[in-house]
């Protein structure tokens, strides 16, 4: 996936301007579609819309290669460290599964 970097800050969401600094970002580079599980919560209770898939996994990921942390949705079980990769991008979700 496509990493947006300026001021040190990098970031999955393409944004036209920094925050930091106001101007216009144009530093894009690729990153691995893989990373490592940084910190995770297990949802039992999910809003309606998720309700058919709990219980499941949403983590915050460190990207391989790349300071960006992603919050994604993980099927099953991890644990801190596990490596995980892009298996899906749904309903604007980031769906991740354990790599083996
Ligand atoms: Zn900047």
């Amino acid at each position: 996936m496509k990493v947006y970097e300026c001021c040190d800050i990098e970031s999955v969401t393409k944004k036209i301007y920094c925050r930091e600094c106001g101007q216009e970002i144009t530093n894009e580079r690729e990153v691995p579609d893989k990373g490592n599980v940084y910190s995770y919560t297990v949802i039992h209770v999910p809003p309606a819309e998720y309700a058919h898939l709990a219980p499941y996994t949403v983590a915050l990921i460190e990207l391989h290669n790349s300071n960006v942390k992603l919050t994604v949705r993980i099927a099953g079980e991890v644990e801190i460290g596990d490596e995980v990769e892009l298996d899906e991008f749904v309903d604007g979700a980031y769906v991740y599964k354990k790599t083996s």
